[in-house]
């Protein structure tokens, strides 16, 4: 494996500010789109840039002459977050500088330099062999990091061409530097939006206090009904759908090297509160949480204004675990927050956003082979399970659709910096990167299909 040449075109890569979020940058974010392209063609693979409602998807396939071998959908995406606060960089986000080992540029570690591990071992399989140990298929997307929002009706549209038999998906990080890890778990989210309304207009607190409701108050009984301070959850129901871990997996979270003390030291904290017996890891991963994320109401501006408001309100969301159903736990919240006796306002609850908790059965041949892939790797090792706390949509898309099992084998580390400033990729994790890709597709081979 050439791993200078992948390094150099790495930070060629990460040189083109990809942000697609801004459409001042919609012109580079199609030029990263068109250097992988570019690649994926220098290397044999039928590559093409199809295009979408927003920005273009990469679709590349190089299918063997043998249609019996296990096909592997390859995920990524080549956009990246924007760079603000850009006075915290230590070097300039879209001029990639090595130094301490890492490659420290936006997009280093999500997504550019996860994709372009896989890129690399392609090429070594295609240089040594000329051929790939499996069929092929490499969909990377431009609008991840704005929510992916054409990809649903994209793979929809082309399901049939994106039949696959394990989706692989590297856009995470690893448990801790040196832990070869395998995601298999991944939280939903219901997020939701509460308007109070009191009276038409906002009112002398003085002439009208002790007469009219207000709708801050009403909005505090809300969210007081919501959680208790312990971080249970008291809307009626809401557990009832939880499915426990399994025990071999919570000895598993066990033997983590999970360091409580220096997470709170890390975020300058006196206590990591929530619900009594559970620790921290189980809570993150396989409890379900309701955080209130903004609120507001009434007169915020410098020194006083007697206002007896009009209007308050509150975004909510919930981070759910397996077997919670998104649009039934919003309907749950709903009707517990619409059964408070609040006199004299009106409540309304609003949908925002939904997506489902997932789960990879790591006994399932696929993980087994992302297991066989990572102890290659890391021959002195034993490959961590683990979940995340967080959201990945795309998981469940492909899960429903392509029906099709998702290996979370991530690169990255926890402290990379991704969305920050100064974001990294170390180059031990990129050439680990590679060299676990090499395997994943030579494990990934003996599938039957
Ligand atoms: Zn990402």
């Amino acid at each position: 494996m050439n791993f200078e040449k992948a390094k150099q075109e790495l930070l060629e890569w990460l040189a083109i500010p990809s942000v697609s979020t801004l459409s001042e940058r919609n012109a580079d974010t199609r030029k990263a789109a068109e250097y992988l392209h570019q690649k994926l063609l220098s290397l044999g693979l039928n590559s093409s840039i199809l295009e979408t409602a927003g920005h273009p998807v990469v679709y590349a396939e190089h299918l063997k002459a043998d249609p019996t071998a296990p096909t592997v959908l390859l995920y990524g995406h080549y956009d990246v977050q924007p760079t603000d606060p850009d006075n915290e960089w230590t070097t300039a986000p879209f001029a990639p500088d090595i130094r301490d080992n890492a490659i420290y540029a936006r997009g280093s570690t999500d997504d550019k330099g996860q994709v372009w591990a896989h890129v690399a071992a392609l090429e070594h399989h295609l240089q040594t062999n000329r051929q790939l140990p499996v069929n092929l298929k490499i969909l990377i997307e431009g609008e991840e990091e704005i929510g992916s929002p054409n990809l649903k009706p994209f793979v929809l549209e082309q399901a049939a061409k994106l039949k696959c038999d394990v989706v692989v998906i590297s856009d995470g990080s690893m448990f801790a530097p040196g832990v070869p890890t395998l995601t298999t778990g991944l939280r939903g989210l219901c997020y939701l939006e509460v308007h109070v309304q009191g009276a038409k207009q906002d009112l002398h607190s003085g002439g009208y206090g002790g007469a009219v409701a207000n709708p801050i108050q009403a909005l505090a009984q809300i969210i007081q009904s919501l959680r208790n301070g312990n971080g249970e959850i008291l809307i009626p129901g809401i557990y009832d759908s939880v499915r426990p871990v399994p025990e071999a997996e919570l000895e598993g979270w066990k033997r983590l090297p999970f360091d409580e003390a220096a997470l709170m030291k890390s975020l300058e904290v006196s206590a990591l509160p929530g619900e009594p017996g559970y620790s921290v890891l189980e809570r993150l991963w396989a409890r379900p949480t309701l955080e209130i994320n903004g609120i507001w109401g009434g007169f915020q501006g410098e020194g006083q204004k007697t206002v007896l408001p009009a209007k308050a309100g509150a975004k909510i969301s919930l981070r759910l675990v397996p077997d919670q159903a998104p649009d039934e736990i919003f309907e749950l919240v709903k009707k517990h927050i619409q059964s408070l006796e609040l006199l004299g306002v009106t409540v309304s609850v609003k949908k925002l956003h939904t997506g489902n908790p997932a789960l990879v059965d790591s006994s399932s041949p696929a993980a087994l082979a992302a297991i066989a892939a990572l102890e290659r790797a890391y021959p002195n090792t034993e490959p961590s399970f683990v979940r995340t706390g967080g959201t990945i949509p795309v998981v469940a898309v492909f899960r429903e659709v392509l029906n099709a099992p998702v290996l979370l084998v991530d690169y990255g580390l926890p402290d990379d910096g991704a969305h920050g400033p100064n974001e990294r990729f170390t180059l031990e994790c990129f050439e680990k990167g590679i060299e676990t890709s090499i395997y994943l597709y030579e494990e990934l081979a003996k599938l039957k299909t």
